[in-house]
């Protein structure tokens, strides 16, 4: 068996890595490599293998930096089945195409713009080659046994990260030998809003995990989830409103039953709540149809409080952009929560326009800020800002909730290498910048892991 390491190596974006065996081909993952324009170009639709020759892909879950670019493998002649949990399936039948959509409008953004002799860029790929993708789709369940490729069985764990998240077992058998594989995909949190806990890895020999958080250890979520409720009351009492910048897929629905449960608890007064971001409404429909993913806590809220979890008095999802542009000529307490999730496009910038120079009004950053984004701008405290080309004084509260994020902090990374120290062979840490990578190998060796390797990109090795 042979694992070749061709994305998420050495950084945490376009994660893509390709196991062969029995002279079969198997991708884990096909996300999308997100850099400067020329480079993503390049490397999204320039794979180091045939398209043609692979023979199943698996995908852990729907984020873009992992299944974002199965628009192109399929536009190149992929014809195998795409295995992953349902949820996984429908979220990223929506997010493709929602990807496709912005690849097309970014090129055509620097199409209007070309100097003299500059030739016109092409879009990575388009929402019509994005729709493709879903005829791929074979869904299966946690625990579930299924034979991606001869040779190989795999089964699906809660991965705890965003619904239908998965960690995938391999047990391969390959000229008379066995061989146990672990893939981490994504590694959620312990206590996350409406997720199960993620699944603690079996006895294995081989580890491939990610390492996003390998040097800092995350904060509780109830932490957050205090934080929050201290912002919203706060801002309420005082007659203003509450704007967040939130990732339309996860964080927002994650923020929704948060505020659900504060409502139901009596922990702060009712006031209207606005989900404004189609991508959010659409993915919030996924969720409502995948009421099994939810953890037991969400379960027994639904039941004690006998609505959905992602419904309550006082909330209302907003598609249209009239409803959206109508919020302004409002001026009681509510809470905008509107993608994108860095404010760097989207509706949340008609909101910040038309709120962030009122004193009374909170805005409200609950996920990391990449940056020279105008979500970072407002986290580091800059006093003005430039939205839309207008430059606007910040005299609204920023407030910044760490502790959301539904990546694995270091201490449950030790832990979850930890739970197979006895039997593994390797561990391969991918998904990481090299500062986070080097401090969980530093930390896996004090574990008594012997054998962790942060591979290059294109890298590969014989297991
Ligand atoms: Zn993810």
């Amino acid at each position: 068996m042979r694992l070749h390491f061709h994305g998420a190596a050495q950084t945490v974006t376009g994660s893509q890595h390709l196991l062969e065996v029995n002279g079969s081909r198997l991708l884990l993952e096909c996300g999308l490599y997100q850099g400067r324009r020329e480079e993503s170009y390049r490397r999204n639709r320039e794979f180091r293998y045939d398209p043609r020759n692979v023979d199943a892909v698996i995908l852990s879950h729907a984020h873009i930096d992992h299944s974002g670019n199965l628009p192109n493998l399929v536009n190149q002649g992929f014809t195998g089945a795409i295995y992953a949990t349902g949820a996984t399936a429908d979220l990223s039948d929506i997010m493709l195409r929602d990807s496709g959509h912005i690849q097309e409008a970014d090129a055509e953004f620097v199409n209007k713009r070309l100097r003299k002799g500059e030739s016109p860029v092409r879009p990575i790929y388009t929402q019509a080659d994005a729709e493709k993708v879903a005829g791929h789709f074979h869904s299966v369940d946690y625990g579930q046994p299924f034979q991606p490729i001869p040779g190989v069985k795999a089964t699906f764990f809660d991965a705890g990260h965003i619904l239908g998240s998965a960690a995938v077992l391999l047990e391969v058998k390959e000229r008379g030998r066995d061989l146990r594989f672990w893939f981490s995909g994504d590694i959620g949190r312990f206590k996350l809003p409406l997720l199960q806990d993620p699944v603690l890895p079996q006895p294995v020999d081989y580890v491939l995990m990610e390492c996003t958080y390998g040097d800092l250890p995350h904060n509780d979520p109830e932490e957050a989830y205090s934080a929050l409720r201290a912002v919203v009351s706060r801002t309420a009492a005082r007659g203003g409103k509450i704007i967040v910048p939130s990732f339309a897929v996860g964080r927002t629905q994650e923020l929704v039953f948060d505020l659900n449960r504060m409502v139901a608890e009596g922990e702060i007064r009712p006031l209207p709540v606005y989900v404004d971001s189609p991508l959010a409404v659409n993915t919030t429909d996924v969720f409502r149809r995948h009421p099994g993913y939810f953890d037991q806590e969400t379960a027994v809220f639904v039941r004690e409080n006998r609505h959905p979890a992602l419904e309550f008095p006082g909330l209302r999802y907003i598609r249209s952009v009239e409803e959206s542009k109508a919020l302004n000529e409002r001026h009681e307490p509510m809470i905008i929560i509107s993608a994108s999730g860095m404010a760097e496009t989207g509706r949340i910038l008609h909101h910040l326009k038309n709120n962030i120079e009122d004193s009374r009004n909170t805005v409200t950053i609950v996920s990391w800020q990449a940056p020279h984004t105008l979500g970072r701008r407002l986290a580091d405290g800059d006093k003005q800002v430039k939205i839309f080309g207008e430059t606007y004084n910040v005299r609204a509260d920023v407030v910044t909730i760490p502790g959301l994020s539904a990546h694995a902090g270091q201490d449950l990374l030790i832990q979850y290498a930890a739970s197979i120290k006895q039997d593994v062979k390797k561990v391969f840490l991918v998904h990481g910048e090299s500062e986070p990578a080097a401090a969980l190998t530093g930390k896996l060796k004090e574990q008594s892991v012997r054998e962790v390797f942060y591979p290059e990109l294109h890298s590969s090795i014989e297991l």
